[in-house]
Formats: C-alpha cells, structure tokens, sequence
C-alpha cells in the first residue's frame, strides 16, 4: 500500500527543523552573506538538536531516524540558506553514511560517532582541478609504506574544507589503472601535511565554505583506508547515491523559499489598477514552482523509501537530483522575474536564492551528467548491481553488523 503521509516523528522533526532555520538562519543570512560568513554556531545547535547525524543509528551516535528524515532537514534547512544544507549534505551525506557504509567497526567508533553526535565534521574530497565530472582520472597519489600511505596531491571544491576535522579523500594507488587504482582513505586535518585554503569569489553560496585541501607527503595510517585498494571509485560513487538525495531534498526546499517569497509578492505589488498575483503570466510562474515543488518532493522521497527499503537507488536519485535542482534554479530565476526590478536587488532574497540554485546543477554531477545518466538507463546501457557493502536498511538492526 502506498502512504504519502509523514509519521509523527517526522512531523515533529520538520517543525523543529523549520522553527531552528526561522529563528537561527534567516534573520541573519543577508548579512552573513555579504559578509561571507560561515557561522559555526548554527553546526554546533544543529549538533545538539541531534541533526548533524540524524540517520545514523544510535549506536553510531546519531538520531537513528530514516532516510527521509535526512531529506526533511535538508529541505528546511535550504529553506533558510544553501550554506547549511551543504554542511550537512557533505557531513552526514558524503561523509558519514559513507562510513556507515563501508566503515570497519574500529572506522565507526573512531570517527562515524563523535561525526554523527557534531563533535567532529567531515566532507568529502573527491573532486581536483583537473578532475571533476570525470573523477576516474584524478591524479593525488598513495604510496604504500609499511603500515601507513603517503597522499600526495590537491583538491578542490572541497565544502567545509576550513572547518572539517575528518576528510574523505579519494586518491590512486596506480593511475594506469584508472577508476580501478582509487583509494579512499580518512584523512584527518592534524596530519602533517594537510593544509587548506578557501576559494575567493564564487558566484553564490556566500554564506559557505569552499575550498581547496592540499596533501603534501601525508602519511595516513593503513587502518584508515576505507574499503579495499582500488574499491574507492565504488566508494566514491556510492556516497554521491547519498549526497545527491541530500542536493535533491535541499533544492526541493529552495524552491519552496522561491515559492513562498513569489506568493507574497504577488500580493503586495500592483500594476494596472490589481495585485500582480492576479496576471495571468506571473499566475504561471507561481504555478510552475508549486508543480515543480511537489515533483521534486515526491521523486526525493521515493529515494529515501528504497533507501530504508536497503536497495540500490543510484537511478532514482540521480533523477531526483536532476529535476529538482533544474526546477529550483528556473524558480529562482523565474522568483526575480516575479518581482521585477526589486528581484534583481538583495533587497529580496531571490537574488541569492538564484546564485545559491547555480551551484545545484553542477555539484555531484552535473545537469548534463544525470541528463546522459538516465539516457543511459532508459537505453538499457547502464544498470545497477548489488553492492558487496549497502547501506542498511531502516529500521535499524540491534546489532553493529548489518552485512
Ligand atoms: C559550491 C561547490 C561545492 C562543491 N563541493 C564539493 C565537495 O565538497 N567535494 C567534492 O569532491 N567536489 C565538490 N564540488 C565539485 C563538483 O562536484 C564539480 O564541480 C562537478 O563534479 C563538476 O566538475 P567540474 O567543475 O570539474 O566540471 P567539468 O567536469 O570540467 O565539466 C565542465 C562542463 O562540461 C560538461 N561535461 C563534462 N563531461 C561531459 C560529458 N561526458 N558529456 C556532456 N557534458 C559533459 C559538464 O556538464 C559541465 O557543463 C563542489 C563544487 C561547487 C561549485
């Protein structure tokens, strides 16, 4: 039987989440962003509301809700500003269910729980300057040494790259191998030789931080590699199964802030003697983001249910991922057209909520790489396969083992 309607968890979880971004983010985040500032005190309440880890099992530290508990926050979360929803789309979604994923149970003690209770951060490096779209051909280096790597090489585009304490970091061990030589290893920021710097003049996401991360002869213990050698390109790709739900769910708030910002205006502004909301052509755009709104929740949802139903979701959600960060830039797009002159100022937060949108439809693959994705699917060229490690299926068991 399908049931479309949110549990009384969930329920309560949403309008906390939502009382949190309206009394924590949005009073702030105009000034925040033209200041470009990243506050570490929103993280720190979102830890103690048991949000940076919220479908983690307790065991683990975190809340031990479901998947689409995940989405809940992040689309409230987007609601209020971009900067947040990434923080916990690269900590909990690329980082965090990733460990839960693959870690060793050593991994999990050591860095899933102190992650999944806030007291640490993680984000995910995958992405370098000459490797993006095509991360099999990246190029940081990891040389075996005893018990220990040695990483060398940069990354890019790394969110919370100033704040993370944990980095997933994704490197080869033989480049002629290409995506079957990556590794991935948890790097921590103390490493010696680990050093970042922030990303200057970025078109939105003010409020955020992005940055490169730079190893330099890093020696990370061997205990730390996740996975097997040369499995880190399943790993990576799993993660993003995870990461992109969290984009999908932020994108499906965005454009709910586009909405909502859209309805108001509509009301307030005349032209020709009656409230623009009363023109049919400005009528459209409002009902384009309300249609756009409700596909984007639905296809967000649908990829949480397999998630807790524990089934590979890599098509779903990259479709989810797609059509709701398409839909949320063209709402915030069309949200400055509804307010005219006014839109095109920070008078109104559509404008940053156009900036914010850009970024969805090239982060954790881009319009055109889920646009060949599903291609590819409805052609039958691509199909997924059960991976050796998933993502348990919630509820959770008891039990740590969930293999
Ligand atoms: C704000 C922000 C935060 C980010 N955070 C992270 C992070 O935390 N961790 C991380 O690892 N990365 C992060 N990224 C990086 C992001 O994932 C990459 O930018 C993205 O994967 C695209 O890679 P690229 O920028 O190198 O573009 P490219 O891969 O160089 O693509 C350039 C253009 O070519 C197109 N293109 C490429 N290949 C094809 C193809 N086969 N067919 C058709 N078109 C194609 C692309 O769609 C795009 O339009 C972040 C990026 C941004 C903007």
């Amino acid at each position: 039987m399908l049931d479309f309607s949110l549990s009384q968890e969930q329920l309560e979880l949403q309008k906390m989440t939502r009382k949190f971004v309206q009394t924590e983010i949005i009073p702030y985040m105009k000034e925040w962003d033209e200041q470009h500032h990243f506050e570490m005190g929103v993280v720190q309440k979102l830890a103690q509301l048991g949000l940076m880890g919220v479908c983690i099992p307790e065991k683990y530290g975190g809340a031990g809700m479901d998947y689409n508990s995940l989405a809940i926050v992040c689309e409230e979360l987007e609601y209020g500003d971009t900067a947040y929803r990434t923080a916990v789309s690269v900590h909990t979604g690329l980082n965090s269910m990733t460990l839960l994923q693959w870690g060793t149970e050593e991994q999990k003690e050591k860095y899933l729980k102190p992650q999944a209770e806030g007291s640490k951060l993680g984000a995910f490096g995958l992405t370098e300057p000459g490797a993006g779209s095509d991360a099999g051909s990246l190029q940081t280096r990891a040389r075996r040494d005893g018990d220990s790597y040695i990483l060398n090489g940069s990354k890019i585009w790394i969110s919370l790259s100033d704040y993370a304490d944990h980095f997933l970091i994704f490197a080869t061990v033989d480049p002629s191998k290409k995506h079957k030589g990556i590794t991935a290893f948890i790097v921590e920021r103390n490493y010696p030789g680990v050093t970042t710097r922030p990303i200057r003049g970025k078109l939105g996401i003010h409020g955020g931080n992005t940055g490169e991360v730079i190893l330099e002869d890093v020696r990370v213990p061997a205990a730390n590699r996740l996975g097997d050698e040369g499995e880190g390109f399943k790993i990576a790709m799993s993660a993003l199964d995870n990461g992109r739900f969290t984009v999908a769910a932020g994108a499906t708030g965005l454009t709910r802030a586009c909405l909502d910002a859209s309805v108001k205006y509509a009301h307030e502004r005349k032209t020709f003697g009656v409230e623009i909301g009363k023109h049919q052509l400005v009528q459209q755009m409002i009902a384009k983001m309300e249609a756009g709104y409700q596909i984007s929740q639905l296809l967000v949802f649908k990829s949480g249910w397999l998630k807790n139903q524990g089934v590979r979701n890599t098509r779903e959600t990259s479709l989810a991922k797609w059509i709701a960060s398409d839909v949320a830039f063209q709402s915030a797009s069309d949200a400055i057209q509804v307010h005219g002159a006014y839109g095109y100022s920070n008078e109104y937060p559509v404008e940053r909520y156009m900036r914010n949108a850009k970024a969805l439809v090239i982060y954790e693959g881009t319009r055109e790489i889920h646009t060949i994705m599903q291609a590819e699917y409805a052609l039958g060229y691509r199909e997924d396969k059960i991976l050796n490690r998933m993502l348990p299926p919630w509820p959770f068991a008891n039990s740590g083992d969930y293999l």
